[in-house]
């Protein structure tokens, strides 16, 4: 089923919700530009206060920061992200010199179930959406210092918090589409690496679908039995599989 939250909305959704509202298009290009400055309704100050309103009754599907805890030594930031049903995922912001990294979460818990990982103890609770994703970073952004003349203060985005990405794969497309739309905040998918576990076929849709995102792929050990103590899905998908779908 198609997300219906405001913050997963295309332009074209954007526009499509206007219509529906007698509104001219040009207010879709509007509403889309809002929410890709992390905003809430109430900021959209470029919208009338009636049209706000309305707005209001579609599900946003928002993220707030609830927690925020700082290396003293480098400054890296970790966030807990606060979703509209109370759940909680966590992105870190690492700084770099060439620029402020955001890892992001892509579904509350994981159902993966690596040895190693504390996300995945209760399973999947449910998929992010692709707002969601977006609002991670947008929450981020919004804080975040930006160097001078820089379009913006996040460039680079890595896809390694809770979950696996590719067994959230619609949303997953859907948000690395918004995320690097020209008319929105505008991340080049170059600078987007998306973690996974190995799923092979859908690190094959993935290359027709998002061709220019980096694919990264944890394998935490070279050999399959041990990869398959660590790494439950190696069993279904061994190495073998995994790097045959990369190359
Ligand atoms: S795929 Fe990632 S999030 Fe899921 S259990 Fe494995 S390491 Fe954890």
């Amino acid at each position: 089923m198609k997300d219906k939250t405001l913050t997963s909305y295309s332009i074209e959704d954007a526009k499509a919700l206007m219509q529906t509202l007698s509104q001219p298009a040009f207010r879709g290009e509007q509403l889309f530009s809002w929410l890709h400055k992390g905003a809430t309704v109430d900021e959209m100050t470029n919208l009338s206060k009636e049209l706000r309103e309305k707005l209001k009754e579609v599900p946003f599907g928002g993220v707030e920061i609830a927690k925020r805890l700082v290396s003293q030594k480098d400054g890296t930031i970790k966030y807990l992200f606060k979703l509209e049903d109370g759940n909680i995922v966590e992105g870190v912001l690492v700084h770099y010199n060439y620029g402020n990294t955001i890892c992001i979460s892509t579904q509350v818990g994981c159902n993966m179930g690596c040895a190693f990982c504390a996300s995945t103890l209760e399973g999947c609770v449910r998929n992010l959406t692709a707002g969601e994703m977006l609002y991670e970073i947008l929450a981020v952004e919004r804080e975040t210092p930006k160097s001078e003349n820089a379009a913006r203060a996040i460039t680079n985005v890595v896809m390694m918090g809770s979950g696996e990405p590719l067994d959230n794969y619609e949303n997953t497309i859907t948000f690395l589409k918004l995320v690097s739309h020209p008319k929105g905040i505008n991340i080049s998918p170059r600078n987007i690496s998306l973690s996974t576990c190995g799923i092979p076929s859908k690190i094959i849709r993935l290359i027709e679908e998002a061709p220019h995102v980096t694919l990264s792929i944890s394998l935490h050990a070279p050999f399959d039995g041990l990869r398959s103590e660590l790494m439950p899905i190696n069993r279904v998908y061994p190495i073998a599989d995994v790097l045959s779908a990369a190359k």
